[in-house]
C-alpha cells in the first residue's frame, strides 16, 4: 500500500518540497485551493467531501458511507468480468458514443492532430494530451480555438508508461484522449484576448461527466471525484481525477494560474502561481479505458485490440488450461497493483498477489510474464503505427553515439530513461523531408489500421504552413506534462 500525504495531495506540495513540513504556512493555501472544489453541483446532488482511509486523499462521493477513495492501491479493479456499464462497446463504439454525447451538449466535433506535436510547438515531440493541440497560443488567448466549446478524441504517444505496460492491465503507451473543452477569458480582464467571456467552467464540467456516466448506465455512487491539483509547463490550476469501481477513467483539469513568484498558491513543484486571465477546461477520458469498462475483460489491451492478441498467443504457443485462465483472471483483478509508480519493486509487488490468491509466486510469474510481454508487444505495434501513421520514422545515424545506443543500454530495458532515451532516438519528418517514402508506406500497411481513420483537418496545423511560430514565452508557458 503506497502512502500518499493528505497535505501534499490537497495542495499539490510534493512531500519532497522543502517547504512541506511547515505545514501551518500552508493554511490559507490549503484553504483557498479546499474552496475550488465546492460546487454547487456536488450540493445539488448531494454529495459528501470524504478523505481516504488509506491515502488520506479527500474526495466527493453520492455514497456517504464510502471510506477509500476507489483509485488502486486503495482499492482493487473491480469491473473485471463485471461489465459496468448498460452495453459492451467496441473502441469505436465508445469513441462514438463519447462524442456524439457531447455533441448533443453544445460541443461542436474536431478532427484529432498528429501525433508528431512538434508540427506546431518546438517544445515537445509527440502528442501526450488533447490539449497540445491548443498550446500554447489558443490556451493563451493569443488565437482563437477552432471552436468553442469543442469536443476531439486525440490520439496520443506517452513514452514515461513503458515500464508498466502490460504489467498494470491498463497502461498504455499508445492512446486516445477523448476531451471537451471550453476556453474561457475573464470579463474583467485588461487585455484583448482571441475569445471572450465565460463558455463553462467546473460546474458544468462535472456534470457533463456524471451525464456521460449516466448515459451509459453507470451506477452513480460508485464514482468517486478525487481532488488532486494539476501542475505542467507554467501552468497549474485544480484538477479532479474520476474514479469508477478502481479505474481512474477522465480527468478534469481547471487550467487557470500561471507560475508568478509573488503568485498566492504554491503548488507541488514547489512554485508559486497567481490567476490567469483565461482559464481553460481541459479534460481527458481515456477511451482505452472507457471501452475495457464497458467489456470487464482482465486487461484493457484484450478489450482494446482482441484480434492482434489472439494472433500473438498463438504464435507464441500460449495454451492456458481452465485452471490457469481462472487464475488469469483472478489475477486481473489484483493487477493494479503492479504500478512502478506505486509498488516498492515489482517482485515485491508480484509476491504481495501471489500472497493474496494464495498460489507460489513462482507458478504466479511463469504464468503472467509471457501474457504481460504480449500485451507490451501489441501495444508497441500500435505506438509504432501511430507514429508512421504520422511521418515518424527510425534514425540510427546522427545520434549513434549517445548514450540511448550504447550497447549496455540496448540490452537494458529496466529503467525508465534507457527505454525512453531508445524511443526518442526517432525523428519526426516533414513529409517533404522524406526519402524513404516507399519503405513507410509498406510499413503502414502492414501495421494495424489505426483505430481513428479521421485524418486531421485541412486547418490542423500539421497539415497547414500558416500556423503561427510559437513564441519563445509562450512556449515556456505552455509546457506541458501529464
Ligand atoms: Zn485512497
Amino acid at each position: 500500500m503506497s502512502w500518499r500525504c493528505n497535505v501534499s495531495r490537497t495542495l499539490g506540495v510534493s512531500p519532497s518540497s522543502e517547504r512541506f513540513c511547515s505545514v501551518i504556512g500552508h493554511r490559507t493555501v490549503m484553504s483557498s485551493l479546499e474552496q475550488e472544489y465546492r460546487l454547487e453541483y456536488f450540493e445539488e446532488e448531494n454529495f459528501v467531501r470524504r478523505e481516504c482511509s488509506s491515502c488520506w486523499a479527500h474526495f466527493w462521493t453520492r455514497d456517504h458511507d464510502r471510506e477509500l477513495c476507489g483509485e488502486p492501491p486503495c482499492e482493487d479493479y473491480r469491473f473485471i468480468d463485471d461489465p459496468s456499464f448498460d452495453e459492451e462497446y467496441s473502441l469505436e463504439e465508445m469513441r462514438e458514443a463519447f462524442l456524439s454525447y457531447f455533441e448533443d451538449h453544445g460541443h461542436e466535433r474536431i478532427d484529432p492532430y498528429p501525433v508528431a506535436a512538434n508540427r506546431w510547438r518546438d517544445d515537445v515531440l509527440l502528442t501526450q494530451a488533447s490539449i497540445y493541440d491548443f498550446q500554447p497560443l489558443v490556451t493563451s488567448g493569443q488565437t482563437p480555438p477552432p471552436a468553442n466549446p469543442l469536443t476531439i478524441s486525440q490520439p496520443c504517444i506517452r513514452m514515461q508508461d513503458i515500464d508498466n505496460v502490460g504489467k498494470t492491465g491498463r497502461h498504455t503507451m499508445a492512446f486516445e484522449m477523448m476531451a471537451h473543452h471550453a476556453f474561457n477569458a475573464r470579463e474583467d480582464a485588461e487585455d484583448d484576448y482571441a475569445y471572450e467571456g465565460e463558455v463553462y467552467w467546473k460546474d458544468e464540467t462535472v456534470e457533463y461527466c456524471d451525464g456521460l456516466f449516466e448515459s451509459l448506465g453507470a451506477d452513480l455512487d460508485e464514482i468517486t471525484y478525487i481532488e488532486d491539483p494539476w501542475v505542467g509547463g507554467g501552468n497549474a490550476g485544480p484538477a479532479i481525477e474520476v474514479i469508477y469501481k478502481g479505474a481512474e477513467l477522465a480527468t478534469l483539469v481547471f487550467m487557470s494560474m500561471e507560475q508568478d513568484p509573488d503568485g498566492e498558491y504554491e503548488m507541488k513543484d514547489g512554485n508559486r502561481y497567481s490567476k490567469m486571465d483565461t482559464y481553460v477546461v481541459d479534460t481527458g477520458y481515456g477511451l482505452e479505458r472507457w471501452t475495457w469498462m464497458s467489456q470487464g475483460t482482465p486487461t484493457v489491451y484484450e478489450a482494446v485490440y482482441p484480434e492482434m492478441i489472439e494472433f500473438l498467443k498463438e504464435h507464441a504457443n500460449i495454451d492456458h488450461s481452465d485452471e490457469e485462465e481462472q487464475l488469469i483472471h483472478r489475477a486481473a483483478k489484483l493487477a493494479g497493483h503492479m504500478d512502478i509508480d506505486e509498488a516498492e519493486d515489482m517482485e515485491t509487488a508480484r509476491t504481495e498477489i501471489a500472497d493474496r490468491l494464495d498460489v507460489p509466486v513462482d507458478e504466479l510469474t511463469a504464468l503472467m510474464e509471457p501474457l504481460e510481454d504480449i500485451y507490451a508487444i501489441a501495444d508497441h505495434c500500435r505506438a509504432l503505427a501511430y507514429m508512421f501513421g504520422d511521418g515518424i520514422v527510425p534514425r540510427m545515424s546522427a545520434r549513434a553515439t549517445s548514450p540511448g545506443w550504447s550497447s549496455d543500454e540496448r540490452s537494458d530495458s529496466s529503467t525508465t530513461s534507457a527505454s525512453t532515451r531508445r524511443w526518442t532516438n526517432w525523428s519526426i519528418c516533414r513529409p517533404s523531408d522524406w526519402n524513404t517514402r516507399t519503405a513507410i508506406r509498406s510499413a503502414i500497411s502492414s501495421a494495424p489500421r489505426r483505430p481513428n481513420t479521421a485524418r486531421p483537418s485541412t486547418a490542423a496545423p500539421g497539415r497547414s504552413n500558416s500556423w503561427p511560430k510559437s513564441t519563445p514565452e509562450a512556449t515556456n508557458r505552455s509546457r506541458s506534462t501529464s
